[in-house]
């Protein structure tokens, strides 16, 4: 699925975003037009809504094995874990002032942790292997009783290791201390059942799964303990205030419905095109490396490191080929920095800075898996040529 360019492009950037489904869209469209009206409203097109919001609640947590008075919606991932954490936090202060969480969270977790450490709480950020992994036991070891939160990622958004949160959840349970996970990579793309899992609260985002942008839900399990993060009116039952976005909301109801159906078959699809792809990379490219675990692993995940490779020259060499993809380095302040994931997976900056995402999607096909098995050994080597540090 190209973004409507000229050339026909391959989108191969699903965990950035995703592209909105076309029923999605005309489950939205309504709302947008005549359906307008406030949810909070008293006369009957306000009633109406509010009725079409908790069904929407209905199917988000039913996906979940949830109650719908479990579900917020918010603004999406990064809101959600904001939330999630601080809410937690700033609940137990009196009594437990301690969070814990690891070293390859998205930003959302990690500058929140930060936040909060400024404000004196106290953070451990956890190291994991180098397949990405979190030792559970890690986890045991460090709570104490000051522990509020334990907040560890379903999957990871660079290298699509999915971490063991059944464990750490039980953990959690056992030494009563909350668990939160970040599965904006997962919902919607793996079956997640929060008592199966033992998670307390879990952060989704509605982009990621062929929803809207801007819109997402956090499930908080009944009985935890959390403050309010958004003040203002009383909607979410007084637990996020601000209007609804009423067709966002439709939308990543409807996303879910569409996940729900052939999740399975597509999980093993896209897990097969993921491992063409990697092993298809690894035949025929030299001193690659590839990032993450290769069994606990997104169906949709490839990350590979091509060494004397710059990774922004190699997304510019493939744009120019038709695929659109994306590279683990994030620019700060206007330097280019290595990915906090790859580097505390313990690559070095040098390998870092060559590394090369490729997530799949729905649209994506054989064919275009192995368009860019085709062109990419010819880009690589093409960049290895002019590269003063390649001696291949
Ligand atoms: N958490 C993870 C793992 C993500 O991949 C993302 C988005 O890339 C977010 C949080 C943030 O979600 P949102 O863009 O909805 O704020």
């Amino acid at each position: 699925m190209g973004q409507g360019s000229k050339m026909k492009m391959i989108y191969m950037d699903h965990a950035a975003t995703t592209p909105v489904h076309r029923c999605v869209f005309e489950a939205m469209a309504p709302y947008l037009k005549d359906k307008f009206g406030n949810p909070s409203s008293l006369y009957s097109i306000g009633r109406e809504i509010k009725k079409d919001i908790e069904q929407a609640r209905a199917e988000v947590a039913a996906f979940l094995g949830a109650e719908p008075e479990e579900i917020i919606f918010l603004s999406g991932g990064t809101e959600a874990d904001n939330t999630a954490i601080k809410g937690v936090l700033f609940a137990l202060r009196d009594k437990k002032d301690h969070f814990i969480t690891c070293s390859i969270e998205h930003h959302a977790v990690l500058e929140t942790a930060i936040f909060l450490e400024n404000l004196g709480f106290k953070v451990t950020v956890l190291p994991v292997d180098s397949n990405g992994l979190v030792d559970p036991g890690d986890v045991e070891k460090a709570i104490t009783d000051r522990t509020a939160l334990v907040s560890i990622m379903h999957a990871n958004n660079e290298i699509g290791t999915v971490q063991p949160v059944e464990e750490i959840g039980r953990i959690a349970q056992e030494k009563g201390v909350y668990f939160h996970t970040d599965a904006v990579q997962t919902f919607g793309h793996l079956p997640i059942n929060v008592d199966d899992l033992n998670i307390d609260m879990l952060a989704v985002s509605a982009h990621k799964l062929y929803g809207p942008k801007g819109v997402g839900a956090l499930y908080v399990r009944k009985g935890t303990k959390m403050t309010q993060f958004m003040h203002g009116g009383g909607q979410e039952r007084h637990r996020r205030a601000s209007t609804e976005n009423v067709a966002g909301i439709i939308g990543l109801a409807k996303a879910v419905e569409l996940a729900k159906v052939g999740l399975d078959e597509e999980i093993t699809r896209l897990t097969s095109l993921r491992d063409r792809m990697i092993d298809g990379i690894i035949g025929t490219i030299e001193k690659v490396h590839v990032n993450g675990d290769r069994e606990k692993r997104l169906p949709n995940n490839v990350n590979i490191c091509f060494e004397a490779v710059e990774g922004e020259s190699l997304l510019l060499a493939l744009d120019g080929n038709g695929v659109e993809a994306s590279s683990g380095s994030a620019c700060s302040s206007g330097a280019s920095e290595p990915s906090h994931v790859l580097t505390a997976i313990g690559l070095a900056p040098e390998i870092a800075f060559g590394s090369l995402r490729l997530t799949l999607g729905k649209g994506t096909t054989k064919e275009e898996v192995d368009y860019i098995l085709e062109v990419l050994p010819k880009v690589i080597s093409n960049l290895r040529a002019m590269s003063p540090v390649w001696s291949g």
